[in-house]
């Protein structure tokens, strides 16, 4: 029987726990046992650590016991994308070739979750090496979406996002090159932020594409997810690409009035075609804004349309040279070979799946001598236009308010056969990628067969504040964030 306190956010269960109402180890063993519990249903994890979190959390007793050191996330149970080093527990990337890998450090965003006093149930599941958008290309299980069982996640951080959506933890890290927080995000109902890029330590983060990669938070609420930034963010000399900037506070930041705020609609984004109900949400979601007191301007980014393209070079480009390093000697899988091309190409063959491949290949291709100039210096002329696109719009707004993505969950299958088809599921996501611009995602609307929708909000470089204003401004005149899902098939 699921504890009731599992369905709280974290900063209602953080007040029950200084209050001594429950102990860590009581909301940790509750937490385990709803997690084990449907996890044959939902399988959101690729490793479960309860005897690891159960140690935790009876070091977070203490601390609470003193009243010593005290955060908002002490004794609080969360979910760590299977990306992220932890020391001495298993870390996959959802692949084979990473089948057996312990890292021996933990990345910077895992240390300061445990500095604060966090307690880790496990890795979730995801897309192999994070490429894809329903965690369908994961090497060891298929993550469902907590709204409909026979629904995708959305991916490739679907495993932390079903773990937050059906109350398994509490918050969850995740990782977003090209809308694998925000996409997954929308599709399970619930927050999604990825940061301004250099806002967070990538230190520990097992890489895609390196100029493209952020890490962030998954959580109920928007004021769970200014405390998951107000824990994680901010410089590491571990990362040479990490801001040297001061981080403001955010749950301070995020009650702040929106009153007067520019919010701009980018026409490209409200394409004929566009699914009916998404648009109808994402357009209720504006209205509601209005009447809260913004101003509502609309922009134009002209150069979208060629996101998908740039992106669906940029990253696989990237992908071929951060994957060399998987060559059976350094890490993970070794097929033994007749001679050294042998085993490199029998290991290569054997430890990534097809998606993997695709990419490697596309990539490889990308960057070759002949093709560079036609393919990645192209892709990097129009990424700067892109930019310039968006640096003129937010001289006119604040904000930019689009959807997340372009349908709600879609059906296991539908769109594994069809790559293309998959890739367009990003088309609202990738250009903020590109761009390094935050981006958050937050529920604003449900379909008629009962599945979330999401409202994307843009903002200015590390202007993360002004997002997290602007969303727990709508969250507080709406009530989308409050439903549960089902765990039911249709
Ligand atoms: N779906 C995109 C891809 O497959 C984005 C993935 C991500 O953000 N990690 O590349």
């Amino acid at each position: 029987m699921k504890n009731e306190l599992l369905n709280k956010t974290i900063h209602e269960v953080s007040a029950d726990l200084k209050s001594k109402k429950i102990s860590s180890v009581e909301l940790t063993k509750a937490a385990m046992d709803h997690l084990e519990e449907i996890e044959p249903k939902v399988q959101s994890f690729i490793t479960i650590t309860r005897d690891e979190a159960l140690k935790q959390a009876a070091e977070a007793d203490k601390r609470l016991a003193a009243g010593r050191d005290l955060t908002p996330l002490t004794g609080v149970p969360v979910a760590i994308k299977d990306l992220l080093c932890t020391k001495g527990i298993r870390t996959t990337c959802a692949s084979r070739m990473l089948e057996n890998f312990k890292p021996p450090y933990n990345a910077t965003v895992v240390e300061r979750l445990y500095a604060a006093g966090a307690i880790s149930v496990g890795k979730t599941n995801m897309d192999e090496f994070a490429m894809g958008s329903s965690t369908e290309t994961s090497y060891y299980k298929k993550t469902k979406n907590p709204w409909n069982l026979n629904c995708v996640p959305g991916g490739s951080s679907g495993g932390s996002a079903a773990s937050v959506s059906s109350d398994q933890a509490f918050a969850s890290l995740g990782s977003d090159t090209g809308g694998s927080i925000r996409q997954p995000a929308a599709l399970c109902g619930i927050v999604g932020f990825k940061p301004t890029y250099g806002r967070v330590s990538r230190y520990g983060l097992i890489a895609f594409a390196s100029s493209l990669d952020q890490i962030g938070p998954f959580s109920k609420d928007v004021e769970d997810c200014a405390i998951m930034m107000n824990t994680i963010a901010g410089h590491d000399p571990k990362d040479s690409t990490s801001a040297d900037m001061p981080v403001p506070d955010y749950l301070g930041e995020m009650k702040k009035s929106i009153k007067g705020l520019r919010i701009g609609i980018p026409k490209e984004f409200f394409p004929e075609g566009l699914n009916r109900e998404v648009s109808v949400a994402v357009k209720d979601a504006i209205a509601k804004l209005q009447s809260l007191g913004v101003e509502i301007v609309e922009v134009s980014l002209p150069t979208s349309p060629y996101a998908l393209a740039v992106y669906y070079v940029l990253a696989p480009s990237e992908a071929s040279s951060n994957l060399a390093r998987y060559d059976g000697v350094r890490y993970g899988l070794r097929e033994p070979g007749e001679n050294i091309v042998e085993m490199y190409s029998k290991t290569r063959a054997a430890g990534f799946g097809p998606e993997v491949k695709r990419r490697i290949m596309l990539g490889t291709y990308a960057l070759s001598s002949g093709y560079y100039d036609a393919y990645y210096l192209k892709a990097l002329k129009v990424r700067r236009l892109i930019k310039q696109d968006y640096d003129k719009a937010f001289e006119k707004v604040d904000v930019i308010a689009t959807p997340t993505a372009p349908n709600p969950a879609f059906r296991f299958g539908e769109k594994t056969g069809d790559p293309l088809s998959m890739y367009l599921e990003d088309v609202f996501t990738v250009s903020i990628n590109i761009t390094g611009l935050p981006g958050l995602s937050i529920p604003c609307g449900m379909s008629k067969s009962g599945l979330p929708i999401g409202l994307q909000l843009i903002g200015k470089a590390f202007d993360e504040a002004t997002l997290l204003r602007t969303a727990y401004a709508y969250e507080q005149a709406t009530t989308w964030h409050k439903q549960k899902p089902g765990l039911k098939e249709d």
